[in-house]
């Protein structure tokens, strides 16, 4: 896994050292274990899918995050991301709409002993108000557009990594980076595809 997301240009020795750290199989359906070190999305609980490594790999390393950092995360899924990110960040909160899967991710981060994360069942479109501002925000579904209460919960400074845009079936992945109370810069780093963001400042569920 480290040396495929070597060779597609990731230098970040922390990041590859948590991938290297965190086993993916743990995170997959017992039916995808032989996928589980493809560079590739799979599906898992409730429809839902386990983000692609690499754009997992390009994502944190956009967020350019330091050891002291506090991270939230938009779509816990099935707790990979998170994993990853505990092992870079001091704290980690990630947010997952679905209860099913924010049991299921909190039990397997409790059982690995990723004790810097919290799952929170809620609507993620919202972030986590509470304990904002965070450094950097990561959001793991597709939204119609940057949600402005998610860039509200920044820090000066801080960059939220979002796939944005109005075609349910592609994105921009983009980094806007909070560079004053109400000014940001938003940069475009790669065209995805991510399942939907539901939720209030998201999809509508019925769409
Ligand atoms: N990071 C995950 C992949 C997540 S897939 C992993 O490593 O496995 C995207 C997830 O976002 C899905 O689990 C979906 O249920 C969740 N999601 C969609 N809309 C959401 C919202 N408004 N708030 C929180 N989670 C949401």
């Amino acid at each position: 896994m480290v040396s495929l997301l070597r060779q597609r240009g990731i230098q970040n020795p922390a990041l590859l050292q948590a991938f290297s750290d965190v086993p993916r199989e743990q995170f997959v359906l017992p039916e995808q274990l032989s996928s589980a070190y493809a560079d590739s999305a799979l599906p898992i609980e409730c429809g839902q899918t386990i983000s692609q490594p690499f754009i997992v790999a390009l994502m944190i390393d956009a967020a350019r995050i330091n050891p002291e950092d506090h991270v939230l995360e938009v779509g816990t899924g099935s707790g990979y991301a998170a994993a990853i990110l505990s092992r870079i960040a001091r704290r980690v909160i990630s947010l997952e709409r679905i209860p099913e899967l924010a049991d299921l991710a909190q039990n397997r981060l409790q059982a690995g002993g990723y004790d810097n994360v919290e799952v929170k069942c809620c609507d993620g479109t919202l972030g986590w108000p509470q304990a904002a501002p965070y450094q950097a925000i990561l959001v793991a579904a597709a939204a119609p557009e940057v949600p402005r209460t998610l860039c509200d919960q920044l820090t000066i400074g801080g960059r939220l990594i979002i796939p944005a845009g109005p075609d349910p079936n592609h994105q921009q992945l983009l980094c806007v980076t909070r560079t004053g109370p109400q000014q940001f810069k938003e940069k475009i780093l790669d065209q995805v595809r991510f399942v939907p963001l539901i939720g209030e400042a998201g999809w509508d569920e019925e769409d």
